[in-house]
Protein backbone atom coordinates (compact mmCIF):
# COMPACT_ATOMS: atom_id res chain seq x y z
CA UNK A 1 0.00 0.00 0.00
CA UNK A 2 1.75 3.06 -0.94
CA UNK A 3 2.39 5.27 1.91
CA UNK A 4 2.06 9.49 1.04
CA UNK A 5 3.10 12.25 3.16
CA UNK A 6 2.23 15.46 3.26
CA UNK A 7 4.29 18.02 4.54
CA UNK A 8 4.24 21.32 6.53
CA UNK A 9 5.29 23.93 4.65
CA UNK A 10 8.78 26.27 5.53
CA UNK A 11 9.29 28.66 3.28
CA UNK A 12 8.78 32.12 4.16
CA UNK A 13 5.47 33.63 4.01
CA UNK A 14 3.64 30.09 2.08
CA UNK A 15 0.41 29.51 3.59
CA UNK A 16 -0.78 26.43 1.67
CA UNK A 17 -1.08 22.78 1.76
CA UNK A 18 -1.03 20.17 -0.66
CA UNK A 19 -3.79 18.24 0.79
CA UNK A 20 -7.54 19.29 1.93
CA UNK A 21 -9.19 17.13 4.09
CA UNK A 22 -11.22 15.87 0.87
CA UNK A 23 -8.35 15.36 -1.12
CA UNK A 24 -6.88 12.94 1.70
CA UNK A 25 -10.42 11.10 1.60
CA UNK A 26 -9.67 10.49 -2.23
CA UNK A 27 -6.59 9.55 -2.00
CA UNK A 28 -7.11 7.47 0.99
CA UNK A 29 -10.29 5.68 -1.43
CA UNK A 30 -7.57 4.90 -3.85
CA UNK A 31 -5.88 2.36 -1.36
CA UNK A 32 -3.13 4.78 -0.02
CA UNK A 33 -2.04 5.25 3.81
CA UNK A 34 -2.11 9.09 4.23
CA UNK A 35 0.03 10.57 6.93
CA UNK A 36 0.52 14.96 7.24
CA UNK A 37 2.54 16.63 9.47
CA UNK A 38 0.92 18.23 12.37
CA UNK A 39 -0.04 21.97 11.40
CA UNK A 40 0.28 21.29 7.83
CA UNK A 41 -2.90 23.22 6.80
CA UNK A 42 -3.58 25.21 9.79
CA UNK A 43 -2.71 28.48 7.36
CA UNK A 44 -5.17 27.59 4.93
CA UNK A 45 -8.00 27.10 7.20
CA UNK A 46 -7.84 22.80 7.88
CA UNK A 47 -7.70 22.03 10.83
CA UNK A 48 -5.43 18.45 12.29
CA UNK A 49 -8.67 17.27 13.49
CA UNK A 50 -10.42 17.59 10.04
CA UNK A 51 -7.53 15.23 8.53
CA UNK A 52 -7.75 13.21 11.08
CA UNK A 53 -11.50 12.93 10.94
CA UNK A 54 -11.32 11.34 7.65
CA UNK A 55 -8.64 9.35 8.28
CA UNK A 56 -5.11 10.54 7.91
CA UNK A 57 -2.34 9.82 10.62
CA UNK A 58 -0.83 13.11 12.19
CA UNK A 59 2.69 13.25 12.37
CA UNK A 60 5.58 15.50 13.81
CA UNK A 61 7.10 17.50 11.33
CA UNK A 62 10.43 16.46 9.80
CA UNK A 63 9.63 13.21 11.93
CA UNK A 64 12.67 10.79 10.08
CA UNK A 65 10.78 7.29 10.52
CA UNK A 66 7.84 8.89 8.20
CA UNK A 67 9.79 10.14 5.98
CA UNK A 68 11.99 7.21 5.28
CA UNK A 69 8.54 4.95 4.94
CA UNK A 70 7.29 7.57 2.18
CA UNK A 71 6.38 6.61 -1.24
CA UNK A 72 5.12 10.26 -2.41
CA UNK A 73 5.72 13.16 -0.76
CA UNK A 74 3.16 15.94 -1.58
CA UNK A 75 3.94 19.09 -0.98
CA UNK A 76 3.74 22.70 -2.58
CA UNK A 77 7.63 23.83 -2.66
CA UNK A 78 9.78 21.24 -2.56
CA UNK A 79 11.88 20.30 0.71
CA UNK A 80 15.50 21.40 1.48
CA UNK A 81 18.14 19.11 0.26
CA UNK A 82 18.28 18.10 4.08
CA UNK A 83 14.86 17.16 4.47
CA UNK A 84 15.12 15.27 0.72
CA UNK A 85 18.10 13.60 2.12
CA UNK A 86 15.50 11.61 4.50
CA UNK A 87 13.49 10.26 1.68
CA UNK A 88 14.07 6.72 0.87
CA UNK A 89 15.84 5.90 -2.81
CA UNK A 90 13.14 5.27 -5.16
CA UNK A 91 10.12 8.11 -3.25
CA UNK A 92 8.73 10.28 -5.21
CA UNK A 93 8.21 14.35 -4.73
CA UNK A 94 5.68 15.84 -6.24
CA UNK A 95 5.09 19.82 -6.21
CA UNK A 96 6.14 23.42 -7.44
CA UNK A 97 9.06 22.13 -7.42
CA UNK A 98 10.63 25.46 -9.31
CA UNK A 99 12.84 23.70 -11.74
CA UNK A 100 14.87 26.05 -13.68
CA UNK A 101 18.46 26.68 -13.59
CA UNK A 102 17.77 25.21 -10.05
CA UNK A 103 21.21 22.97 -10.24
CA UNK A 104 21.04 22.44 -6.15
CA UNK A 105 17.73 20.63 -6.79
CA UNK A 106 19.03 18.36 -9.51
CA UNK A 107 21.92 17.46 -7.21
CA UNK A 108 20.13 16.79 -4.15
CA UNK A 109 17.15 14.35 -6.20
CA UNK A 110 20.45 12.35 -7.97
CA UNK A 111 22.38 12.24 -4.76
CA UNK A 112 18.88 10.99 -2.97
CA UNK A 113 17.70 8.73 -5.77
CA UNK A 114 14.42 10.10 -6.06
CA UNK A 115 11.54 10.41 -8.69
CA UNK A 116 10.60 14.45 -8.96
CA UNK A 117 7.58 15.51 -10.90
CA UNK A 118 7.25 19.47 -10.74
CA UNK A 119 4.12 20.95 -11.93
CA UNK A 120 5.56 23.67 -13.67
CA UNK A 121 6.44 21.24 -16.33
CA UNK A 122 3.00 19.50 -17.13
CA UNK A 123 2.11 19.71 -20.78
CA UNK A 124 -0.46 22.22 -21.72
CA UNK A 125 -2.80 20.10 -23.53
CA UNK A 126 -6.38 19.75 -22.69
CA UNK A 127 -6.36 16.63 -20.36
CA UNK A 128 -3.52 18.02 -18.28
CA UNK A 129 -6.32 21.40 -17.72
CA UNK A 130 -7.80 19.46 -14.11
CA UNK A 131 -4.11 18.90 -13.13
CA UNK A 132 -2.88 22.38 -13.73
CA UNK A 133 -1.61 23.81 -11.01
CA UNK A 134 -0.05 26.75 -12.43
CA UNK A 135 -3.48 27.83 -14.04
CA UNK A 136 -5.30 27.18 -10.54
CA UNK A 137 -2.56 29.17 -8.72
CA UNK A 138 -2.02 32.34 -11.58
CA UNK A 139 -5.92 32.67 -11.82
CA UNK A 140 -6.16 33.40 -8.00
CA UNK A 141 -3.42 35.90 -8.77
CA UNK A 142 -4.93 38.00 -11.40
CA UNK A 143 -8.05 38.16 -9.38
CA UNK A 144 -6.08 39.44 -6.15
CA UNK A 145 -3.94 41.91 -8.23
CA UNK A 146 -7.39 43.85 -9.03
CA UNK A 147 -8.03 43.92 -5.83
CA UNK A 148 -5.23 45.18 -4.46
CA UNK A 149 -5.18 47.44 -7.17
CA UNK A 150 -8.69 48.74 -6.49
CA UNK A 151 -7.59 49.16 -2.51
CA UNK A 152 -4.34 51.44 -3.64
CA UNK A 153 -6.03 53.39 -5.94
CA UNK A 154 -7.32 56.56 -5.44
CA UNK A 155 -9.92 56.40 -7.21
CA UNK A 156 -13.35 54.77 -7.67
CA UNK A 157 -13.14 51.81 -10.61
CA UNK A 158 -16.83 51.74 -11.42
CA UNK A 159 -18.26 55.14 -13.46
CA UNK A 160 -21.04 56.54 -10.90
CA UNK A 161 -23.44 59.11 -11.87
CA UNK A 162 -23.34 60.87 -8.55
CA UNK A 163 -25.36 64.02 -7.13
CA UNK A 164 -22.14 65.91 -6.68
CA UNK A 165 -21.20 64.55 -10.60
CA UNK A 166 -20.15 62.00 -12.99
CA UNK A 167 -16.75 59.85 -12.12
CA UNK A 168 -15.34 58.40 -15.19
CA UNK A 169 -14.74 54.81 -14.79
CA UNK A 170 -10.64 53.57 -13.97
CA UNK A 171 -8.60 52.53 -16.64
CA UNK A 172 -6.71 49.72 -16.09
CA UNK A 173 -4.01 48.11 -18.84
CA UNK A 174 -3.22 44.37 -18.47
CA UNK A 175 0.20 43.61 -19.72
CA UNK A 176 0.10 39.69 -20.56
CA UNK A 177 -3.29 37.73 -20.74
CA UNK A 178 -2.01 34.39 -20.30
CA UNK A 179 -4.00 32.87 -17.14
CA UNK A 180 -3.52 35.37 -14.45
CA UNK A 181 -4.04 38.45 -17.16
CA UNK A 182 -7.44 37.32 -18.56
CA UNK A 183 -8.70 36.50 -14.64
CA UNK A 184 -7.03 40.05 -14.12
CA UNK A 185 -9.71 41.58 -16.58
CA UNK A 186 -12.31 39.81 -15.95
CA UNK A 187 -12.17 41.45 -12.48
CA UNK A 188 -11.63 44.40 -13.47
CA UNK A 189 -14.37 44.34 -16.24
CA UNK A 190 -16.84 43.59 -13.14
CA UNK A 191 -15.82 46.37 -10.58
CA UNK A 192 -16.41 48.65 -13.61
CA UNK A 193 -13.02 49.90 -15.30
CA UNK A 194 -12.18 50.09 -19.06
CA UNK A 195 -9.54 47.59 -19.68
CA UNK A 196 -6.94 47.74 -22.19
CA UNK A 197 -4.66 44.50 -22.90
CA UNK A 198 -1.25 43.74 -24.52
CA UNK A 199 0.08 40.42 -25.46
CA UNK A 200 2.21 39.15 -28.00
CA UNK A 201 0.19 35.98 -29.23
CA UNK A 202 -2.03 36.07 -31.55
CA UNK A 203 -4.98 33.50 -30.28
CA UNK A 204 -5.12 35.89 -27.25
CA UNK A 205 -6.90 39.00 -29.00
CA UNK A 206 -10.22 37.40 -29.13
CA UNK A 207 -10.10 35.94 -26.22
CA UNK A 208 -9.13 39.59 -24.42
CA UNK A 209 -12.37 41.15 -26.53
CA UNK A 210 -14.45 37.86 -25.43
CA UNK A 211 -14.35 39.56 -22.08
CA UNK A 212 -15.26 43.32 -23.02
CA UNK A 213 -11.41 44.60 -23.02
CA UNK A 214 -9.76 46.25 -26.31
CA UNK A 215 -6.84 44.79 -27.21
CA UNK A 216 -3.29 46.51 -28.41
CA UNK A 217 -2.17 44.83 -31.04
CA UNK A 218 1.54 44.27 -30.93
CA UNK A 219 4.32 46.35 -32.93
CA UNK A 220 4.33 45.38 -36.58
CA UNK A 221 8.25 45.05 -36.49
CA UNK A 222 9.84 41.31 -38.13
CA UNK A 223 11.00 40.17 -34.68
CA UNK A 224 7.55 39.58 -32.85
CA UNK A 225 8.25 36.35 -31.17
CA UNK A 226 7.27 33.11 -31.76
CA UNK A 227 5.03 30.76 -29.50
CA UNK A 228 5.07 27.18 -28.34
CA UNK A 229 3.01 25.16 -26.27
CA UNK A 230 0.56 27.62 -25.96
CA UNK A 231 3.37 30.10 -24.21
CA UNK A 232 5.18 33.12 -25.59
CA UNK A 233 8.71 32.58 -26.38
CA UNK A 234 11.56 34.98 -25.50
CA UNK A 235 10.99 38.20 -27.39
CA UNK A 236 14.10 40.60 -28.90
CA UNK A 237 15.23 43.42 -27.37
CA UNK A 238 13.93 45.27 -30.65
CA UNK A 239 10.81 44.33 -29.90
CA UNK A 240 10.71 45.06 -26.46
CA UNK A 241 12.10 48.65 -27.57
CA UNK A 242 8.94 48.91 -30.04
CA UNK A 243 7.07 47.19 -27.19
CA UNK A 244 7.59 49.64 -24.50
CA UNK A 245 7.52 53.00 -26.99
CA UNK A 246 3.68 51.84 -28.06
CA UNK A 247 2.43 51.40 -24.37
CA UNK A 248 4.25 54.53 -22.78
CA UNK A 249 1.35 56.93 -24.04
CA UNK A 250 -1.45 54.00 -22.89
CA UNK A 251 0.85 54.27 -19.56
CA UNK A 252 0.44 57.77 -19.39
CA UNK A 253 -3.40 57.49 -19.20
CA UNK A 254 -3.92 54.40 -16.95
CA UNK A 255 -5.02 54.61 -13.05
CA UNK A 256 -4.04 51.01 -13.43
CA UNK A 257 -1.60 48.41 -14.76
CA UNK A 258 -1.52 44.75 -13.71
CA UNK A 259 2.03 43.42 -15.19
CA UNK A 260 1.50 39.48 -15.75
CA UNK A 261 3.83 39.02 -18.87
CA UNK A 262 6.30 35.78 -18.61
CA UNK A 263 8.06 33.50 -20.55
CA UNK A 264 8.68 30.28 -18.93
CA UNK A 265 12.35 30.21 -17.17
CA UNK A 266 13.48 33.60 -18.59
CA UNK A 267 13.56 36.25 -17.09
CA UNK A 268 9.99 38.22 -17.42
CA UNK A 269 10.63 41.05 -20.36
CA UNK A 270 10.77 44.43 -19.07
CA UNK A 271 7.55 46.29 -20.71
CA UNK A 272 7.97 49.26 -18.28
CA UNK A 273 11.12 51.58 -18.09
CA UNK A 274 11.62 54.75 -15.43
CA UNK A 275 10.62 57.15 -18.33
CA UNK A 276 7.18 55.19 -18.60
CA UNK A 277 6.64 55.62 -15.14
CA UNK A 278 7.95 59.27 -14.94
CA UNK A 279 5.05 59.71 -17.72
CA UNK A 280 2.46 58.00 -15.06
CA UNK A 281 0.29 60.50 -12.99
CA UNK A 282 0.60 60.44 -8.99
CA UNK A 283 -1.98 58.38 -7.78
CA UNK A 284 -1.74 55.37 -10.11
CA UNK A 285 -0.79 51.94 -9.07
CA UNK A 286 1.30 49.16 -10.80
CA UNK A 287 0.56 45.93 -9.54
CA UNK A 288 3.85 43.62 -10.74
CA UNK A 289 2.99 39.99 -10.85
CA UNK A 290 5.95 38.95 -12.76
CA UNK A 291 8.09 40.65 -9.67
CA UNK A 292 9.96 37.36 -8.71
CA UNK A 293 11.12 36.98 -12.41
CA UNK A 294 13.01 40.41 -12.86
CA UNK A 295 9.43 42.54 -13.43
CA UNK A 296 8.37 43.53 -15.70
CA UNK A 297 8.20 47.23 -14.41
CA UNK A 298 11.53 49.19 -13.33
CA UNK A 299 11.87 49.70 -9.36
CA UNK A 300 9.36 46.75 -8.40
CA UNK A 301 10.50 44.74 -5.23
CA UNK A 302 9.09 41.34 -4.13
CA UNK A 303 6.70 41.45 -1.45
CA UNK A 304 6.98 45.76 -1.47
CA UNK A 305 5.28 48.79 -1.85
CA UNK A 306 7.11 51.52 -3.36
CA UNK A 307 6.18 54.71 -4.04
CA UNK A 308 7.57 56.55 -6.81
CA UNK A 309 6.73 60.11 -7.29
CA UNK A 310 3.22 58.94 -5.93
CA UNK A 311 2.96 55.95 -8.23
CA UNK A 312 2.53 53.15 -6.30
CA UNK A 313 4.43 50.27 -7.22
CA UNK A 314 3.57 46.59 -5.40
CA UNK A 315 5.59 44.10 -6.25
CA UNK A 316 3.01 40.99 -5.88
CA UNK A 317 5.14 37.96 -5.41
CA UNK A 318 3.08 35.28 -3.60
CA UNK A 319 -0.64 36.27 -3.89
CA UNK A 320 -1.87 32.90 -3.74
CA UNK A 321 -0.81 32.69 -0.58
CA UNK A 322 -3.09 35.29 0.75
CA UNK A 323 -5.90 33.03 -0.59
CA UNK A 324 -4.65 30.01 0.86
CA UNK A 325 -7.84 28.34 1.43
CA UNK A 326 -8.99 28.38 -2.22
CA UNK A 327 -5.36 28.11 -3.49
CA UNK A 328 -4.93 25.13 -1.46
CA UNK A 329 -8.19 23.12 -1.74
CA UNK A 330 -7.55 23.84 -5.89
CA UNK A 331 -4.16 22.83 -5.88
CA UNK A 332 -4.79 20.06 -4.12
CA UNK A 333 -7.50 18.97 -6.55
CA UNK A 334 -4.99 19.42 -9.12
CA UNK A 335 -2.25 16.65 -7.39
CA UNK A 336 -5.31 14.35 -7.34
CA UNK A 337 -5.82 14.95 -10.91
CA UNK A 338 -2.33 14.14 -11.88
CA UNK A 339 -2.07 10.99 -9.45
CA UNK A 340 -4.99 9.27 -9.62
CA UNK A 341 -4.21 7.26 -12.40
CA UNK A 342 -0.52 6.86 -11.09
CA UNK A 343 -2.04 4.99 -8.12
CA UNK A 344 -4.35 2.74 -9.69
CA UNK A 345 -5.03 -0.66 -8.29
CA UNK A 346 -3.39 0.48 -4.78
CA UNK A 347 0.28 0.33 -6.66
CA UNK A 348 2.23 3.89 -7.14
CA UNK A 349 3.12 3.42 -10.54
CA UNK A 350 5.16 5.83 -12.75
CA UNK A 351 4.22 5.44 -16.43
CA UNK A 352 6.95 7.67 -18.09
CA UNK A 353 5.58 6.57 -21.61
CA UNK A 354 2.64 9.06 -21.09
CA UNK A 355 3.18 12.47 -22.31
CA UNK A 356 1.39 14.26 -19.11
CA UNK A 357 4.21 11.90 -16.69
CA UNK A 358 7.26 12.42 -19.25
CA UNK A 359 6.38 16.07 -19.46
CA UNK A 360 6.99 16.60 -15.92
CA UNK A 361 9.12 13.94 -14.37
CA UNK A 362 12.31 15.53 -13.99
CA UNK A 363 14.21 13.01 -12.19
CA UNK A 364 13.48 9.10 -12.37
CA UNK A 365 15.15 7.39 -9.25
CA UNK A 366 17.94 10.07 -9.13
CA UNK A 367 18.17 10.09 -12.99
CA UNK A 368 17.62 13.04 -14.20
CA UNK A 369 15.39 14.36 -17.04
CA UNK A 370 15.24 17.64 -18.81
CA UNK A 371 18.41 18.38 -18.03
CA UNK A 372 17.59 22.00 -20.05
CA UNK A 373 15.44 23.01 -18.02
CA UNK A 374 18.14 22.39 -14.76
CA UNK A 375 20.51 24.21 -17.29
CA UNK A 376 18.21 27.19 -18.28
CA UNK A 377 20.11 30.63 -18.11
CA UNK A 378 17.78 33.08 -16.43
CA UNK A 379 18.93 35.99 -18.77
CA UNK A 380 16.87 37.66 -21.41
P1 LIG B 1 2.69 32.75 -18.77
O1 LIG B 1 2.46 32.98 -17.31
O2 LIG B 1 3.93 32.06 -19.19
O3 LIG B 1 2.66 34.18 -19.51
C1 LIG B 1 1.64 35.10 -19.30
C2 LIG B 1 1.36 35.85 -20.58
O4 LIG B 1 2.43 36.74 -20.87
C3 LIG B 1 1.21 34.96 -21.81
O5 LIG B 1 -0.07 35.16 -22.36
C4 LIG B 1 2.31 35.45 -22.74
O6 LIG B 1 1.94 35.40 -24.11
C5 LIG B 1 2.47 36.89 -22.27
N1 LIG B 1 3.70 37.56 -22.70
C6 LIG B 1 4.96 37.07 -22.83
N2 LIG B 1 5.79 38.03 -23.29
C7 LIG B 1 5.04 39.16 -23.44
C8 LIG B 1 5.32 40.48 -23.87
N3 LIG B 1 6.53 40.85 -24.26
N4 LIG B 1 4.30 41.38 -23.89
C9 LIG B 1 3.05 41.04 -23.51
N5 LIG B 1 2.73 39.79 -23.09
C10 LIG B 1 3.71 38.86 -23.06
O7 LIG B 1 1.47 32.00 -19.44
P2 LIG B 1 0.25 31.22 -18.77
O8 LIG B 1 -0.70 32.19 -18.21
O9 LIG B 1 0.77 30.19 -17.83
O10 LIG B 1 -0.40 30.46 -20.01
C11 LIG B 1 -0.30 30.88 -21.33
C12 LIG B 1 -1.36 30.20 -22.16
O11 LIG B 1 -1.27 28.77 -22.08
C13 LIG B 1 -2.80 30.45 -21.77
O12 LIG B 1 -3.31 31.66 -22.08
C14 LIG B 1 -3.50 29.34 -22.50
O13 LIG B 1 -3.73 29.67 -23.85
C15 LIG B 1 -2.53 28.24 -22.41
N6 LIG B 1 -2.98 27.28 -21.42
C16 LIG B 1 -3.39 26.06 -21.83
C17 LIG B 1 -3.82 25.13 -20.90
C18 LIG B 1 -4.26 23.77 -21.31
O14 LIG B 1 -4.70 23.59 -22.42
N7 LIG B 1 -4.10 22.78 -20.44
C19 LIG B 1 -3.83 25.44 -19.55
C20 LIG B 1 -3.41 26.71 -19.16
C21 LIG B 1 -2.99 27.61 -20.11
Amino acid sequence: MPRLLIQLESAMGETRVAASPDTVKKFLSLGTKVAIERGAGLAAGFVDAAYGNVGAELVTPGDEQFWGQTDLLLCVHAPSEISLQKLRPGATIVGLLAPYSNSALAAALKSAKLSAMALELLPRISRAQSADALSSQANIAGYKAVLLAAAALDRYFPMLMTAAGTVQPARVVVLGAGVAGLQAVATAKRLGAVVYVSDVRSAVKEQVESLGARFIDPPEIEQRPDESGGYAKQASEAFLAAQREQLSNQLAEADVVICTAQVPGRKAPRLISDLMLDRMRPGAVVVDLAVEQGGNCANTRPGETVDRNGVKLIGASDLPCSVPNHASALYSRNLVALLEPVLKDGQLSLNIEDELIAGCLISHNGEIRHNNVFNMGGSN
